[in-house]
């Protein structure tokens, strides 16, 4: 008998050969993983499309149609005559005006011109297939697929055809996409009435989705263009539903399901820093404060992202906030992503602390096995109240007498599973039986309280990724910076005119500043990416020679000891030019520092654009950002670029980039932090699904926080799978 959970070299026409090729290409190895495998886009050729009725945002459409016109362009849209034998070699699209009684479209080629032309004269018929799109307003179809008529009135052949993602080596194996609708069809005919409904009844009809059955059938084979909308939009919903529930449901576990430490105190050492500060709190630094307070002594557990842009004043948020618990009585940890970040947190929190009288001491992997023990000694008898760190801070033998706060900066870079590991840390419960007396030892997590987490991130996210990204955890906005800021001059250039860019740091620095010098990776080897890299400063330390200049370079491959060194030559003003790679990205901090260079800018995202301009313009004076990009860079690209420009919202920015990489770049980068991979549903094209989904999910969850009803237990069921991970830590030993 064969089932969902059958392996798909049972298929006909699949034998073990075909099976092999197919799971290592596709990694799945079951019939119902198979049928998880969904058409990516359709080919609809069941019917003609009317002009007129073409709203652009089909997939695929057909139209008959006679060519009214048809015109080549130059560079700067110049009309290029067909008989100017000399412009020929600059013409750079076709423009094809058809026409089908019901209105007019443009088609548009960017090659095979000379022969489009000639094939396309006006007054000829033609079937066109291709994808709408919509451009101010203006239909067109980007090299439709031309075919001469079918005679009037003939059959058409096939309806919506699904084209499945492939491989070279699959198509090599020869499992072409005919083939791939055979073996769905195949799975579908074995499988389909065992496919069991996993949204209760009241579910689907409150939010009008199609079944469980007809959906799968239909996302393969639709039977139109509405079974296909159906489809999609239920499983679009589905997917972004239950992972919106485990998430929302996560977070109630977490603030409800587990003590929370209470600290319920504003003591001493918060009053002593807040006095003593040279500037006063922005409203939204205030704003901010007072919710983590609030969670602090709620008697719940705190779960809070704090996002902020660059230079809004999180650090010292993150210094109150930790001073807050220290006057609890409770120890506070701040974790960063790298050596050098901790080490700028660790130099300005020691700054802050010092009219509290609060100890500080900072641990990193380079720590030496004397200064460990120190710090060991020191967290596990109480004496250091606030400790910086790296990762190392999560290692087995740290142990704290009372963590009762963890601020961990740059998110992004840690997983849901390093918090955990924090949790793992936290105070021993009252009632816990001893394990001869010492706070560590294995003790279950049942019988430690959570420390209260607070995540910072600078790096503004699009509200969709931020509702899946951080669905678990209530959300913060610095929303303000830190008044008579100057926004960072930024100007795009092309790298034939380095020369100017390098004028331009000389006076900078004849003045007295500092300059940053970014190179991207670009090369798929570390090794190359550092050639380039190398390059570059070679060419710098040309321009900038010594006695006059002073010229430092960081990258990922030094060993920590020469990167701290180079860092501080520059952070201590020694050097006036720093040459990197991203790793000053987050958090580096040199007030005097005026001008940002990025060498090779098209090939960064957007938001890493901003990330690394929110390096300079933290001094009182103006401050400049270099975007410097290949001459060969597309218009598109430069375009892309010259937001920066004009822009200096974070949010802005990020939304933007997320619209104009696509779905695909942006998910893509974000997968590995994304709580389970979206099979379905994009982040960039769903939100307003998205949007519903979550918002529904939490009304179910109001209803019924345990999902204990009996309505509910298909929910409960589903959520128990792995891929949602619910991780009740609480119950974890
Ligand atoms: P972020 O971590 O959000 O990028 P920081 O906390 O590093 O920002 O703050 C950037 C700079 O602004 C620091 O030099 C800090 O001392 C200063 N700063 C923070 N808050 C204020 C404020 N309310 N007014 C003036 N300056 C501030
Ligand atoms: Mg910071």
């Amino acid at each position: 008998m064969k089932n969902l959970d059958s392996d798909i070299q049972y298929l006909s026409g699949v034998g073990p050969k075909r099976a092999a090729l197919i799971k290592a290409e596709l990694g799945i190895s079951t019939i119902g993983e198979l049928l998880r495998i969904y058409p990516f886009r359709y080919i609809d050729r069941s019917r003609f499309y009317r002009i007129a009725e073409i709203a652009g945002e089909e997939a695929y459409v057909q139209i008959r149609a006679r060519v009214v016109s048809r015109t080549m362009y130059g560079p700067g849209g110049t009309v290029i005559p067909p008989g100017d034998k000399k412009l020929q070699y600059a013409v750079k699209r076709l423009s094809v005006i058809v026409e089908d009684g019901s209105a007019q479209t443009e088609l548009v080629f960017f090659k095979g011109i000379k022969y489009n032309y000639a094939r396309l004269a006006p007054g000829s018929v033609f079937v066109f297939f291709g994808k709408p799109s919509l451009w101010n307003g203006k239909l067109s179809m980007v090299h439709p697929e031309i075919d001469a008529p079918l005679p009037e009135g003939s059959d058409l052949q096939g309806g919506l055809t699904g084209v499945y993602p492939s491989t070279e080596k699959l198509l090599a194996g020869g499992v072409t996409g005919k083939v791939m609708c055979k073996l769905q069809s195949a799975a579908l005919a074995l499988c389909l009435p065992e496919v069991e409904e996993n949204l209760p009844e009241y579910i689907l009809s409150e939010n009008a989705l199609c079944g469980a059955r007809y959906a799968l059938k239909n996302i393969h084979f639709p039977a139109d263009q509405y079974a296909l909308q159906k489809a999609t939009r239920r499983l679009k919903f589905e997917e972004l539903f239950l992972l919106q529930l485990s998430l929302l449901k996560q977070k109630y576990i977490r603030s409800h399901g587990n003590p929370g430490l209470v600290m319920p105190k504003v003591g001493s050492a918060f009053g002593a820093l807040y006095e003593s500060l040279p500037f006063s709190l922005t409203g939204a630094q205030k704003r901010v404060i007072r919710e983590i307070f609030e969670d602090m002594r709620s008697g719940h557990q705190m779960n809070r992202l704090l996002q902020g842009d660059v230079g809004s004043g999180k650090t010292m948020v993150a210094v109150l906030s930790a001073l807050l618990a220290v006057d609890n009585g409770y120890q506070a940890c701040i974790m960063a992503p790298t050596e050098v970040l901790s080490r700028q947190h660790y130099a300005n929190i020691q700054k802050y602390l010092s009219p509290t009288g609060v100890k500080c001491a900072i641990l990193t992997g380079s720590s030496t096995a004397r200064e460990r023990r120190g710090i060991h000694a020191g967290l596990e008898d109480g004496s250091i109240g606030i400790i910086v760190g790296t990762h190392a801070l999560l290692e087995e033998g740290v142990v704290f007498r009372r963590l009762g706060l963890a601020i961990i900066d740059e998110q992004h870079r840690f997983g849901v599973d390093q918090r955990a590991r924090l949790w793992g840390k936290g105070p021993l419960l009252e009632n816990t039986p001893s394990e001869g007396g010492s706070p560590h030892g294995r003790v279950p997590l049942q019988h430690r309280a959570a420390p209260h987490v607070l995540v910072m991130t600078a790096t503004p996210i699009p509200r969709t990724l931020a509702m899946t990204l951080y669905g678990d955890l209530d959300v913060s906005v610095i929303d303000e910076l830190p008044p008579g800021r100057k926004p960072v001059k930024t100007t795009l250039i092309s790298d034939s005119k380095k020369v100017q860019v390098y004028n331009f740091m000389r006076k900078q620095i004849a003045l007295g500043r500092q300059v940053f010098v970014v190179y991207p990776l670009i090369f798929e080897s570390e090794k190359m990416d550092l050639n380039n890299l190398e390059l570059g400063y070679e060419e710098i330390v040309k321009y900038f020679p010594l006695p006059d200049y002073k010229v430092a370079i960081v990258h990922g491959q030094q060993t920590n000891e020469v990167k701290n060194f180079n860092m501080e030559a520059f952070a201590s003003g020694r050097a006036d030019i720093l040459v990197s790679t991203t790793v000053i990205e987050v958090g580096v901090d040199v007030p005097n520092a005026s001008v940002m260079v990025i060498e090779s800018a098209q090939r960064f995202g957007l938001s890493q654009l901003h990330q690394l301009r929110g390096r300079v313009g933290r001094g009182a004076e103006e401050s400049y950002c270099i975007l410097v990009h290949d001459f060969k860079t597309s218009k598109e690209a430069r375009e892309r670029l010259e937001l920066m420009c004009r822009s200096n919202d974070g949010f802005e920015i990020a939304e933007e980039d997320m619209k104009m990489r696509g779905p695909g770049d942006l998910e893509g980068t974000a997968q590995s932090g994304l709580p389970i991979s979206l099979n379905i549903a994009s982040l960039a094209r769903d939100g307003v699904i998205l949007s519903e989904a979550r918002a529904y999910a939490q009304k179910v969850l109001d209803a019924d926080p345990g999902l204990e009803s009996a309505q509910n237990s298909l929910l409960l069921k589903e959520l128990r799978k792995s891929k949602y991970d619910i991780k009740d830590y609480s119950k974890i030993s």
